[in-house]
């Protein structure tokens, strides 16, 4: 009998009348011969609720307090579905994360699965239970409950899967799948039947938020077999694949990506010193400051402009760090921009296709789009640009690359889906 792990996000578990329908699905698949395993986010909505009262409460955010508070959404919806599967006369087992246990390192509101104890699952599953855990959540290994980071459900399902050896992660969500782009913003996008993990990897750190980065970084060190699926829908979802057929790479560009999570800055005027460069990015990083695209132009003089994106959030903290570094790097001039854009154009067939970039800019060049950074690596080219074009780049790009006709196994319509 294979193990199966399915993952129940919030959108899916926002009402008692959907609890019941993830229960019946839950149950469809033990009947089809299947061990289940069940992982749960919070109903959707909860996960808010309590930072918001950690908040008017001034919790620190990164403390066993808030952690404690905020584990309790998965805590009740584990619960729920718990109660609706024994309603149909199955026998379910609830798990908080500690009762598993899930050992994490003591990163608290962004703690690191360090190890599983899967026997209590197996124990249950073999004697015909179906155990119900509760996501985004674990303890460390002085039993303080700690939590994942925001949408970490995906990880405990991922995990878990890895740990379990399981047949295939179902991820059910509110969406039919991965698709060639976000669906609001060009209508006839389409559903891709296959993505490989590489693309999906480009697709959900760039803004299709379909599953958590660090659970595609868990599907590519454990080879756990994915599928993103609709909870309401009966078809095939999109299955993340690890091999790269040579079917896919017949498709050159198979999704158009985008973020405006990001904010801009130009450090002018920096004098050509390597040392510089690190002075500066250290300081980053050593403040927790994530960045993304880095372009330095040397001019003749030997003077350097530098070019960084760094997440909205971390925008002030960015800025008042920066002001503070200036005079150590000699730079003469700092230049912002919160108003920009992220458009990747993703896809593994580009490997062995050349051309794409080009067409990218031809695209937006039609369009009247200016780019303000380029980043390209194998398998994406990544534009910045002023981010109220950001619905007209997307179009655009998915028009010029006939990613509405893409018709080949790969694919469904969305008519076909819905
Ligand atoms: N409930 C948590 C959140 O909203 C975790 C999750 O849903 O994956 O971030
Ligand atoms: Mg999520």
């Amino acid at each position: 009998m294979a193990i199966i792990v399915q993952k129940y996000g919030g959108t899916s578990l926002s009402s008692i009348v959907k609890i019941k329908l993830a229960a019946k699905k839950v149950i469809e698949y033990k009947q089809l011969g299947h061990k289940v395993v069940v992982v749960v986010s919070a109903m959707a909505g909860e996960t808010n609720r309590l930072a918001n009262l950690i908040k008017e409460m001034s919790i620190a955010i990164n403390s066993p307090q808030s952690d404690l508070i905020l584990s309790t959404g998965e805590q009740v919806s584990a619960s729920l579905l718990c109660a609706a599967i024994h309603n149909l006369d199955f026998i379910a087992t609830v798990y908080a994360g500690t009762n598993i246990p899930i050992i994490t390192n003591n990163c608290f509101s962004r703690a690191r699965i360090n190890r599983i104890d899967i026997s209590s699952l197996i124990e249950d599953m073999n004697s015909g239970k179906i155990p119900v855990v509760a996501g985004f959540q674990g303890k460390t290994e002085k039993g303080e409950i700690t939590t994942l980071g925001r949408g970490g459900s995906d990880i405990t399902a991922v995990a878990l899967a890895a740990a379990l050896e399981a047949e295939e992660c179902q991820i059910y969500t509110d969406v039919s799948g991965v698709y060639t782009t976000d669906p609001k913003i060009v209508k006839d996008a389409k559903l891709l039947k296959h993505i490989t993990l590489e693309e999906m990897l480009e697709m959900s750190s760039l803004g299709a938020k379909i599953l958590h980065p660090r659970a595609v970084e868990f599907i590519a060190k454990h080879a756990v077999k994915v599928r993103v699926l609709h909870a309401l829908e009966n078809n095939q979802g999109t299955l993340i694949t690890l091999d790269e057929s040579p079917l896919m790479e017949e498709r050159v560009v198979s999704g158009i990506a985008f973020s405006k999570d990001d904010a801009l800055f130009t450090i002018k005027g920096i004098p050509n010193k390597t040392e510089y460069t690190y002075k500066l990015l250290n300081a980053m990083g050593k403040h927790h400051i994530d960045i993304d695209i880095i372009v330095q132009n040397t001019s003749s003089d030997a003077i350097n402009d530098l070019t960084f994106t760094v997440h909205k959030e971390d925008f002030h903290r960015s800025k008042i760090l920066l002001d503070k570094i200036l005079p150590e790097i000699k730079a003469v001039d700092i230049i912002h921009d919160i108003n920009i854009a992220k458009v990747s154009v993703i896809g593994v067939g580009m490997r062995s296709h050349c051309g794409v970039a080009a067409q990218v800019f031809n695209t937006l060049a039609k369009s009247g789009i200016s780019m303000k950074i380029i980043s390209t690596s194998e398998i994406k080219v990544s534009v910045v640009i002023v981010d109220s074009l950001l619905d007209t780049a997307v179009r655009a790009l998915h028009n010029s690359f006939k990613l509405h006709e893409l018709s080949s196994p790969l694919v469904d319509s969305l008519a076909e889906v819905n």
